[in-house]
């Protein structure tokens, strides 16, 4: 991955390109094309998957069509609230704000002009959202959104060109980037001109190096996003002298089944579920968040924690898709009594009991508020988990019109990214990502992105 100087004969001129083809880029794709660009879209896979694949597709947007309809009553000013509270004031605000304020009109313009099926969530509220600020496809399930997204794309006519890795782009001294080399699966490489281009590439969670030099609390765990999610914007980035920030900023989770790397729905922990070490014991406040559950979990005893719940916090997540994929993978397990229990843990039956009975009594250690939700009931649910990496949320700074900034914090005359690939909005940590906001900055930077490139493009 380099910057290079000298373009050498070009095999086409694109005005817009776009390097990956998850939900930023098919976005940026839409974006560019309904503003009037011609507009490709090169993708490394043989057919595009990304993390977008991989998540549960779940996107926030504040004020839909889709949230009125339903009766939920949401702002901007709610979700721009509650992002930078959970990242508790470290993160961009103007950004924050900017994506809140552009949040409805990007998920109605999904719905309404590209036919994404996308309804509002409303079985259980995550960490940190003081409305039901999601939206999904039936099922929760990442690989719809992306369907639902390059379906859109192939329909507005614009190609995504896959086994295409972008290896290197060419620059001039001034920053104006000039086109984008790409290397095929044959070894053939190709040269594309561009007046615009958008990096979509997302982050670094698949370069086992850079996630080892940025965030090394977390480079020992399991990396449950896309392999091919190399760190290139950040790499190109340096080499260019943009502004990287919050680069040791990421998503973790803390509710990965062992040995499956499944995920359980949150909701097992939100409704009023607990996690327990080999002791039995509590060892967190497990609502704090899922992100920075993960790091918790990972410190206990074997790194590993027992999640448990019951069939009144299983009903919020039934129909998820990677709830039902534990189910059949053997990860949950149910248990009619304290005893048998314990024994699948291995812990004493009595420090088990204990605990329940503390929880069940309202009282924490850890400063948790089960406000209002019943007693955990048997049968009891549980399942072993671990804390993995997810994706990485540290990347290049963006302005409000997602063009990459320089250190000096001009704006690159024609480089504009988003997604994974640009600084997230979690601030340094894992503790800071409000559940979203890895699709929020998808969707939203992707639009603003798309639209800025056609419209500079429309200009020259
Ligand atoms: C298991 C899991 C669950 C998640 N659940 C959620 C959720 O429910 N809600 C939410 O908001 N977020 C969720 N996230 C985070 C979310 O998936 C990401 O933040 C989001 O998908 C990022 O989109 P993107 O387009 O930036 O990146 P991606 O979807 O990863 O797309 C990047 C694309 O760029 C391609 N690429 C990379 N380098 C190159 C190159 N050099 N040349 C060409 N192509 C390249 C990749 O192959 C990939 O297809 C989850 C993540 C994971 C891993």
């Amino acid at each position: 991955m380099s910057i290079l100087r000298e373009i050498p004969p070009l095999d086409v001129h694109v005005p817009v390109v776009i390097v990956g083809a998850g939900a930023c880029g098919c976005v940026a794709a839409l974006a560019a094309k309904a503003g009037g660009a011609e507009v490709v879209v090169l993708e490394r896979d043989a057919r595009p998957q990304g993390n977008t694949a991989l998540s549960g597709g779940q996107i926030p947007g504040a004020g839909t069509h889709l949230q009125k309809a339903a009766g939920i009553e949401d702002t901007p000013a709610l979700l721009a609230g509650d992002l930078i509270a959970k990242a508790k004031g470290k993160c961009d605000a103007h950004i924050a704000e900017r994506i809140a304020a552009e949040s409805a009109k990007t998920v109605d313009w999904l719905v309404e002009t590209h036919g994404l099926a996308l309804s509002c969530m409303t079985g259980f509220r995550y960490p940190g959202h003081s409305a039901a600020h999601m939206h999904s496809p039936p099922h929760q399930s990442g690989a719809d959104l992306l369907a639902g997204l390059v379906n859109a794309v192939e329909r507005a006519g614009v190609d995504i060109v896959c086994s295409a890795t972008v290896t290197a782009l060419y620059a001039d001294d001034g920053g104006f980037i000039q086109g984008v080399q790409i290397a095929r699966p044959d070894g053939a490489i190709e040269h594309i001109g561009c007046d615009a281009l958008v990096l979509a590439c997302n982050g670094f969670g698949g370069n086992a190096e850079l996630v080892r030099k940025y965030i090394p609390q977390i480079a020992d765990a399991p990396y449950l996003g896309h392999a091919g999610n190399r760190g290139d914007a950040v790499i190109w980035g340096e080499e260019l002298g943009a502004s990287l920030k919050d680069l040791g900023s990421f998503q973790g989770h803390g509710a990965v089944c062992m040995p499956s790397m499944t995920r359980l729905g949150w909701g097992t922990m939100s409704e009023g579920g607990i996690q327990v070490n080999i002791n039995g014991q509590r060892f967190s406040h497990e609502n704090t968040g899922y992100s920075e559950q993960g790091l918790k979990i990972r410190s206990q005893p074997g790194g590993s924690a027992w999640a448990i719940w019951d069939s009144r916090c299983e009903a919020s997540v039934a129909a998820m898709h990677n709830h039902i994929d534990c189910w059949s993978q053997g990860a949950i397990k149910r248990f009619d009594t304290t005893a048998t229990l314990a024994q699948f843990i291995g812990c004493d039956e009595a420090a088990l009991v204990a605990t329940l009975k503390d929880v069940s009594e309202g009282r924490c250690a850890f400063g948790r508020n089960f406000g209002g939700k019943p007693p955990l009931q048997a049968p009891y649910l549980c399942a072993k988990v671990t804390g993995a990496l997810f994706h990485t949320q540290g990347g290049l700074e963006v302005d409000t019109q997602a063009r990459v900034l320089r250190n000096d914090g001009t704006p690159f005359p024609n480089l504009f990214a988003g997604g994974g690939a640009a600084r997230g909005l979690s601030g340094p940590s894992d503790w800071g990502y409000l559940s979203g906001s890895g699709l929020l900055v998808a969707v939203n930077l992707g639009r603003i992105a798309g639209e800025s490139a056609a419209t500079l493009v429309r200009r020259t």
